[in-house]
């Protein structure tokens, strides 16, 4: 039976909702799905990841604590071989943008990120390129095969199974040249913006950083997470975590709501599959209006305020 190696990440103490459209897209009869879960309890992940059908729970204890990237990726490598394992998906999110490739290197496996969608038969996914303009089918070839696959591309479906859970302790590794001091959460992490269902992003047309703090509120009252495009992050408006787009973090929410932001090809390319674009911009001719399922053709400082009002009103 093949095996499937499932990363899961993370965030809190919860693990982030992502990993459940993972396992739903690599799940199917006959295969071995092995959910990695490092320097946690696997047995408290039980109830969680049985939800969604995986077949087993290994803990790894990794020898940094928190997070190393390199260390990290060594325990994983050494956890694949040991359970015989040649296919690794991961969530393309920061963490596993920065430990899937080290993964990939060490095996010299071949890498895929950002795939929209994996065939773990023929080994073929597809992924986009020139800017969401095209999708490419790509098929990795050789001994192991490493996959970034999009967050929210495929949604999460319960499918219950009783997992079992091992744990493995990898041999120490040599101490990496780099070392990591702190990690600490940016703004506008409250809820994980490659994840969001809901997005709001603001862009040039929110004219400062201190603005974005109406689409901060916003957002509280609907459990969105906020973007922003690159000129806002350019000007140091905003953090580049919260960047969307081509050069930025690509999104899939089910609604992406567009404030003073035109519309550029580089930013489109981030967000084109959000399954409902609203607009909010007060130049009819800004590329953003002709692109969106809804807009309002206004001053994001009129519409933002009044919506979080209302918003509030109907929580109470
Ligand atoms: C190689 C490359 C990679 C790039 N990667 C990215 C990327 O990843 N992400 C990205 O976003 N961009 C990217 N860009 C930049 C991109 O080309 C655009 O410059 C950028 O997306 C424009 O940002 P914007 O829409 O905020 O600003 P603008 O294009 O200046 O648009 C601002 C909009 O705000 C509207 N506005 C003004 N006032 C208000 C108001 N009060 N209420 C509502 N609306 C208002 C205006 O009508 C206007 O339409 C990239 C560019 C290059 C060359």
């Amino acid at each position: 039976m093949e095996k499937i190696g499932l990363f899961i990440e993370f965030k809190d103490e919860e693990i982030k909702p992502a990993a459940f459209g993972m396992i739903t897209g690599a799940r199917k009869e006959g295969r071995d799905l092995c959910a990695l879960v490092v320097n946690r309890n696997p047995a408290e992940c039980k109830t969680a990841l049985g939800e969604y059908g995986v077949d087993r729970i290994i803990g790894i204890t990794a020898a940094a604590g928190d997070w190393h990237p390199d260390l990290w990726a060594d325990a994983l490598v050494q956890a694949m071989a040991a359970f015989g394992i040649q296919t690794l998906l991961g969530v393309a999110s920061p963490q596993g943008r920065d430990i899937l490739p080290r993964v990939a290197a060490q095996l010299d496996a071949p890498l895929l990120m950002d795939c929209l969608e994996v065939d773990l038969e023929t080994h073929v996914a597809r992924t986009t390129r020139y800017s969401g303009k095209t999708v490419a089918a790509v098929r990795l070839t050789g001994a192991h095969r490493i996959y970034g696959v999009r967050a929210n591309a495929v949604p999460a479906v319960p499918s219950p199974s009783e997992p079992s859970v091992e744990t493995f302790t990898p041999a120490e590794a040599e101490l990496p040249e780099m070392t990591v001091l702190e990690t600490t959460p940016g703004r506008g992490e409250a809820v994980d913006l490659a994840e969001a269902d809901v997005i709001l992003s603001g862009g040039r047309g929110m004219k400062n950083g201190e603005n974005f703090k109406i689409l901060f509120d916003c957002a509280r009252t609907m459990n969105a997470a906020v973007g922003a495009s690159r000129v806002a992050v350019d000007e140091g408006w905003v953090p580049y975590a919260m960047q969307v787009g081509q050069t930025g973090t690509k999104v899939n929410p089910k609604v992406y709501i567009a404030c003073g932001i035109s519309g550029s090809i580089q930013h489109f390319a981030g967000m084109k599959s959000s399954d409902i674009i609203i607009a909010i911009n007060p130049d009819p001719n800004a590329a953003i209006i002709s692109k969106s399922d809804y807009y309002a053709v206004m001053d994001l400082f009129e519409v933002i305020p009044r919506l979080t009002k209302r918003l509030e009103e109907d929580r109470r």
